[in-house]
Order: C-alpha cells, then structure tokens, then sequence
C-alpha cells in the first residue's frame, strides 16, 4: 500500500518570532497570587516571598522539573471519575483551594519519584495530610483519600506504582481554626513587611527560589504539622486502589476514533484488539504514559494562562471519528515536546516530524483550516531562548488531506489484519510493543 507523505502538502512554513516572544513571557512571568490559598498555609514563609517578590521566577529549567507530574491529576482523574467532579474549586474563610477530585469524599492526587513509605504517612509526607485535612475541613467531610503515583525506580521496580490512603478528621473544627492562625500570621505578616514569625517551610534545606531574600537561616519560628497530627485513623487503602486501576482499565475502551488513532492506526489497531480482550494487563505503562503527558499538560495550561477565550475546541463529527480540534487565536494549533537535544532546521521539519504534520494537517483539513500552528518545545534545550518554536504551517488540497482522514477511518473499521493499515514513522516501531506482531522487529 503507497504510504500517505504529508510533506507534499505542506506549502509553507514560517516560524513565528512575535507569537514565540508572547508565548515565552506568559510561561516565564507567572501572576503572582493574590488570594490565600491551601497551598499557601503548607509554606507559609514562601507564600510571603512569592508575594514580595513576583520578579523572582524559577528558570524554565526547573519549572519543567516542577511541572512533570502536575498534569497527571488532571490525566487521571479524567480516567477514574468523570468531568463535574474534577478540580473542584472551593473557598471557605478567605481561603481558596482546588480539589482534584470531588465526588462523595475529597481526593488527592499526588506523584512522586521517591518511594513513599507505606507504613507511615504522617512522618513521610505530612504536607499531604495536612492538604486534605484543610480540603475536608473546608468542605466538611470527615474523611478523604490521598492516591499517590509512584514514578517506577531502578532500585525497586516492584512496588506497586499506585497507592490509596483513607484518613480520617474527627476534629473539623481544630483544623480550620489552625487554618485561621495561618491565614493571619501570613496576612499579618504580608502588612507589617516582616516574616520572622512565619515557620520555615518544611523542605527548609532543599534549593529554593527565594533563599537569597528569605530570613529563614536567622528565623526562630520551626516547621509544624498540627494539621496533620489532627488526623485519625490513616490505612491504606487497598479496595479503593483496586477499584480505581479497574476503572481507568474501562476508560480506555470507547467504540470511536480519536484523530490520533488516524496518525497511527497500527497502534489504535494494536490497542483495541487488547481491550475487546481481557481486562487491561499493562496499567503500569498506562500509569507512565499519563504521567508523561502531565508534563506537556502543564505546559499547555501555562500557555493558555492569561489569554482566556483565544483556545477553542471545535467538534469534529465524521462518524465514528470524534474528537475535539484545539484551536487557538482561531488557528487549529498543536503543542508537542520531542526529547531532541538540538533543533531542527525547518526545511527538515516535515519528514523529521511527519506525524506532527500529519496530525495538524488532519486537524486543518478536518475544520477547514488553511493554516495551523506548530509549537515544538525542545525540553532538553538547555538555551532558554531556543526551548520554544512557533511555526506557522499552510497547508494546500485541504480536500485530499481530509479524503485520508477519511479513508484512514474506514480502513481501520474494517481491517481484519494489521497489514492493511498504514504504518507509523518507522523510527517508532523500534520501541514499540507490537513490533513482534506488526512483523518490523
Ligand atoms: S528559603 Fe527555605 S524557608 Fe525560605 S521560602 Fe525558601 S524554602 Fe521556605
Ligand atoms: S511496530 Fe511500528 S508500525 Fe507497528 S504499531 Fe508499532 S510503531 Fe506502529
């Protein structure tokens, strides 16, 4: 079968200086808060500095270290609950905070690459205690669950990445009145210029933004969790966490195709043979692949942030293909992160990222769309100035790209075999799983 090239229709690429520089401002200048947040009553001595000195931002470098992970709640919670009860916000006392999922009980969604202790949360990770207290405290529910994503480490591959606590807060009351003597001490100090009350923050010695300001190394005022000693009982959860990886294993099946699923049908091919089998065997490389996409999640609501209404999502209905196309600024616009260490020049870009073309390419043709955009951030780029790259794409016979959409959609409703369908970049098939069965081993 002749492979489709969307080098062809590719008639221009420019890369765009002014919307790179835009882009580049909002990630690098954050807004600095300006209410009292749960977050901010965990630290309240950076809570402080935060405020005072907005300027101080950290290098991009280390916000993609911060942000790898943050999106895997969002990713998650999608798969185990549905969309009304995700990043539920809630104020209470001047205080607002974001619950990741909120359906009958508070639940806390967290990543982290050290292996957590199952024994004892409280002496481990008292921080997120103390954040689910204050979510029930705030909400009035006595009890919560904290899950938490361990990334899988080379020293003990074996445990199990995915663990559920139950906690229990007998004292709803203690705890928000703790959340008031915070929130006080903060604004307190925030009026009177001066945060030698405030407590170091619990990672007091680790690399922090602020320490060429802070006080902290002549502060008397040590770190406490009396939120998280307010905490009954604390068990793990082993029901919940079955129910969950179960739930997330039935996420994944649906009857229709994502225009992914047309960027590669071997894979989509490859994916729903092993879902109309048993249940889903690999929740561990699904739990890794969504916290991957966390990262480029983030990344994408850090480039949104401040620029509300500019991104779209136009419905694309080609029975059974269904999916939403992002544009923004009214142009269809894809965002991806390649693991290349250097750019690539532009003329090269079609044939080096021919399924990012693609992808855009089908996204256009499907909306109608003479032009999309490309936005290519090179994390391992250490140069700042190079880490991002708009690139404005037209594309020509609009008609013929969405006629292979198209006839990629039929082909895989009615393959009977893999070899029907057009291949992936062949530069995949290396580190893909079905290598063996697709006959590229
Ligand atoms: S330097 Fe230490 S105490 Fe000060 S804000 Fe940073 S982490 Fe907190
Ligand atoms: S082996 Fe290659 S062509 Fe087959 S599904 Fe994997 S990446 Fe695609």
């Amino acid at each position: 079968m002749a492979e489709f090239d969307i080098g062809p229709y590719v008639s221009r690429i420019e890369a765009n200086r002014s919307i790179k520089d835009a882009l580049m401002h909002s990630l690098k200048t954050r807004r600095p808060p300006y209410r009292i947040s749960v977050t901010d009553l965990l630290n309240l001595k950076q809570a402080y500095f935060k405020r005072k000195y907005p300027e101080i931002v950290p290098p991009l470098e280390k916000q993609q270290l911060m942000w790898a992970g943050t999106g895997f709640h969002k990713t998650f919670g999608s798969a185990v609950s549905s969309e009304e009860y995700l990043e539920q916000f809630i104020e209470a006392e001047g205080i607002v905070g974001k619950i990741d999922i909120y359906e009958k009980i508070p639940v806390e969604v967290k990543t982290t690459s050290t292996p957590v202790d199952t024994k004892d949360l409280l002496q481990y990770r008292p921080a997120y205690i103390e954040q689910l207290g204050m979510y029930c405290a705030m909400v009035n529910a006595h009890e919560g669950e904290i899950i938490i994503y361990q990334r899988p480490v080379e020293e003990s591959p074996s445990t199990s990445p995915l663990v559920a606590y139950h906690i229990t807060f007998p004292n709803l009351e203690a705890i928000r009145e703790e959340m008031r003597r915070r929130r006080d001490l903060l604004v307190q100090a925030l009026i009177s210029n001066d945060p030698s009350n405030l407590p170091v923050c619990p990672w007091f010695n680790r690399q922090c933004d602020y320490s060429q300001v802070c006080d902290c190394k002549t502060t008397s005022v040590p770190a406490s969790h009396e939120i998280a000693e307010l905490a009954g009982e604390i068990y793990v959860d082993s029901t919940t966490c079955e129910q969950l990886l179960s739930k997330m294993a039935g996420s994944q099946s649906s009857q229709l195709f994502r225009i992914n699923d047309i960027v590669f049908p071997r894979k989509a091919y490859f994916e729903r043979l092993k879902l109309n089998g048993e249940v889903l065997k690999e929740k561990d490389e699904y739990l890794r692949s969504m916290d991957e996409r966390g990262f480029i999640d983030a990344l994408r609501d850090s480039l949104r942030y401040g620029a509300p209404g500019e991104v779209q999502r136009i419905p694309v209905q080609h029975a059974p293909l269904a999916d939403l196309v992002q544009t923004w600024q009214n142009v269809p616009t894809i965002l991806r992160d390649p693991k290349f260490s250097s750019l690539v020049e532009r003329e090269r870009l079609p044939r080096t990222f021919s399924h990012y073309f693609l992808r855009l390419g089908f996204d256009c043709a499907l909306t109608k769309h003479a032009q999309g955009r490309l936005l290519v951030y090179y994390a391992k780029v250490p140069k700042e100035d190079a880490k991002l790259m708009v690139y404005d794409v037209t594309f020509k016979n609009l008609d013929a790209i969405e006629a292979e959409a198209l006839r990629r959609v039929e082909l895989l409703e009615k393959a009977s075999a893999v070899l029907q369908l057009p291949k992936c970049p062949s530069w995949m098939c290396p580190y893909c799983d079905y290598r063996l069965e697709c006959g590229e081993a």
